[in-house]
């Protein structure tokens, strides 16, 4: 009786651990060859959505429930991953100024926004996950626990009778696809509206320290120590691999050298695929072709806050049959499966 998660992403890391915390057996699916958007991530969590000055949704479950998850990781992995401290965002004009004061007298507001100085104003309870760190300690501790197969998953290898599902030589209940950007490609879920995002950061090295805060010009500007800074990130919708370009250079320093003008070089850069979705909300539920086979997707560039809370609701969806939010329920797309062979 068990389960079996495509993929060790934050998504199937999330969901994995939320098996353990209940008992439940799981094996999960990870080869090193396969790239991952959790490996590159930046790890920042932040409440305001900068555009419209408006609260990121969900926010005041999303938070706590994400603190709560990440800490009892780092118990759990000996391994410090949550970095809490506040960001600075660049001030551009008087419209946003006064927008900005606006939302400063609305209580739902305050919690997370402080006053404006010096052309920046205060954002609170963000922070930043080192996402690459959770990915590398979380799937070693699952190899040495016997519960993770380094392989990629092969759907041709999947064969599901009427009570179990085989692959290769172990069978299984269930199977959780968390696959991030693949997902677009699995027959099961590829009707769902994916709009896949591409993501491009670069660390600087200048030759003098220039903030030991957090910025936001456009781009965060993450102080990480040594002179170096990280600018993160891009979002292009195009161009759909996961190699880096140096475009995304000049667009990462343009945020920068507005605020600074002292000599640097560029020594890293990394790119990668956000599972990025039509109406940025998650994907969750089973397909409808095989209700042994669900999907836990569409995190987004979100996915620091969102995956513990959701992984957590799809977890007690599957096993104590609790509805899913219709927001994130994947029937709301139910009409494109309908219609799937005239949307290709
Ligand atoms: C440049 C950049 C910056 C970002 N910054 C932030 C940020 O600051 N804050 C934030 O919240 N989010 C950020 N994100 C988004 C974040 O990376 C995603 O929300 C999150 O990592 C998605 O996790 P996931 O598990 O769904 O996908 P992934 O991390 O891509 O994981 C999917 C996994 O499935 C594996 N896989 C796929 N197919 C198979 C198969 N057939 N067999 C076995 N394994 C398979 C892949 O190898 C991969 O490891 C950023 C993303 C990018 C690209």
């Amino acid at each position: 009786m068990s389960t079996l998660i495509i993929g060790g992403g934050l998504a199937g890391i999330c969901i994995a651990e939320q098996l353990k915390q209940i008992g439940e057996p799981f094996k999960l699916i990870q080869p090193t060859n396969i790239p991952s958007s959790t490996a590159v991530a930046t790890g920042m969590f932040n409440p305001i959505v900068f555009k419209r000055l408006n609260l990121s949704w969900m926010v005041d479950a999303l938070i706590p429930e994400m603190l709560t998850f990440y800490q009892s990781l780092e118990a759990s992995l000996g391994v410090n991953l949550v970095e809490k401290h506040e960001l600075f965002k660049k001030i551009k004009n008087q419209a946003y100024e006064d927008f900005w004061n606006k939302r400063l007298k609305d209580s739902e507001y305050t919690p997370f926004m402080g006053d404006i100085n010096n052309t920046f104003g205060e954002v609170k309870q963000t922070g930043t996950l080192d996402c690459a760190l959770l990915q590398t300690s979380y799937i070693s501790k699952l190899k040495s626990e016997k519960l993770l197969i380094e392989s990629k998953f092969q759907l041709e290898n999947l064969v599901p009778d009427k009570d179990q599902l085989h692959y290769n030589d172990e069978t299984f209940d269930r199977i959780i696809f968390c696959e991030g950007a693949f997902a677009a490609e699995n027959p099961y879920f590829k009707w769902l509206p994916f709009k896949l995002c591409k993501g491009e950061w670069i660390t600087v090295r200048a030759e003098e320290p220039m903030t030991d805060i957090v910025l936001n010009n456009v781009v965060n500007i993450i102080p990480i120590g040594g002179n170096e800074y990280k600018l993160s990130s891009t979002f292009t919708w195009e161009d759909l691999d996961w190699k880096t370009t140096p475009e995304a250079i000049d667009d990462l320093l343009k945020g920068f050298t507005e605020l600074f003008d002292v000599p640097f070089q560029v020594i890293d850069q990394k790119a990668a695929i956000r599972p990025t979705v039509a109406d940025r909300r998650p994907y969750l539920g089973s397909s409808p072709d095989d209700d042994r086979l669900f999907i836990f997707n569409g995190l987004g560039s979100k996915g620091v806050m969102l995956a513990p809370y959701f992984s957590k609701h799809l977890v007690k969806h599957i096993f104590r049959g609790e509805k899913l939010l219709p927001e994130v329920d994947i029937k709301r797309h139910y009409k494109r499966y309908l219609n799937r062979n005239e949307n290709t």
